[in-house]
């Protein structure tokens, strides 16, 4: 499916460098976030992420610290100087979340979310769109029309993985949309290794093959003690693990 954006390129955010996202999957306290991102920042990371508003399976799993994770959030970015990005779950939260966020997240769950995305479409801040649990890559970039229609063409596709009939990892990395985002858009397209397979020793080896195939960028999750995470700490790289990946990339 050949779509349209009729983006001038000259708009768009990430051109030349690679982006390096890396934090932990949900904020959990302010110090926790602080020694993440001076970490990260010091190997070479140079977007800090955080959830502070979660889509959890459960709804008795940790929803995020909410209002006091963008709290958490500013301080950290006033402390590091680092650009952040954080995930916008509700339309509602848009006005406190747009004050600290440089980027702004749309998650798996709400691809096709098109009221919320109408709405971030008439930001003039970045958007990243995370491809959907189970889209096409026709569905994900008509999700992506949504956002551009409204006049907010600072639009970053991220490829998360996708289900298929492999249940050995959480989610199936589909590389190829790399190329085909890039032939078909010209939109930058990162991948984020961590939600795609799900286990941490996969994070490498698919961030290199990230690279290789075109990739702008990767977002990783990182933790200070991966084992007692909140969330995803299966997926989320130790410290010594995100210093051994930045060597290799
Ligand atoms: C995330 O990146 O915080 C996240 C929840 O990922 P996804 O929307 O891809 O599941
Ligand atoms: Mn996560």
């Amino acid at each position: 499916i050949k779509i349209n954006l009729n983006i001038d390129k000259k708009q768009i955010v990430v051109k030349e460098d690679k982006i390096i996202i890396a934090g932990p999957c949900a904020i959990e306290s302010y110090e926790q976030l602080l020694e993440t991102a001076k970490f990260v920042k010091s190997k070479g990371a140079n977007v800090l992420r955080g959830g502070a508003f979660k889509p959890r399976t459960s709804p008795k799993s940790f929803q995020g610290l909410k209002e006091e994770g963008l709290e958490i959030l500013k301080a950290v970015k006033k402390e590091t100087n680092m650009p952040i990005i954080t995930e916008l779950m509700d339309a509602r939260d848009l006005e406190k979340l747009y004050e600290v966020s440089d980027i702004i997240q749309i998650g798996s769950r709400n691809m096709q979310n098109f009221t919320l995305l109408t709405e971030v479409g008439k930001q003039d801040k970045p958007v990243m769109l995370k491809r959907g649990i189970s889209a096409t890559i026709g569905e994900w970039i008509g999700a992506a029309e949504y956002i551009a229609i409204e006049g907010n063409h600072k639009i970053i596709m991220c490829e998360r993985g996708i289900r298929t009939y492999n249940d050995y990892t959480r989610n199936t990395l589909d590389l190829a949309a790399v190329p085909i985002i890039k032939k078909e858009t010209n939109l930058p397209v990162i991948v984020d290794p961590s939600h795609a397979t799900g286990v941490r020793y996969l994070v490498k080896p698919m961030s290199i093959a990230s690279f290789a195939c075109g990739s702008d960028g990767i977002m990783v999750e990182v933790h200070p003690d991966p084992e007692n995470a909140l969330s995803d700490g299966i997926q989320s790289l130790h410290f010594d693990e995100f210093e051994d990946l930045m060597n290799s990339i």
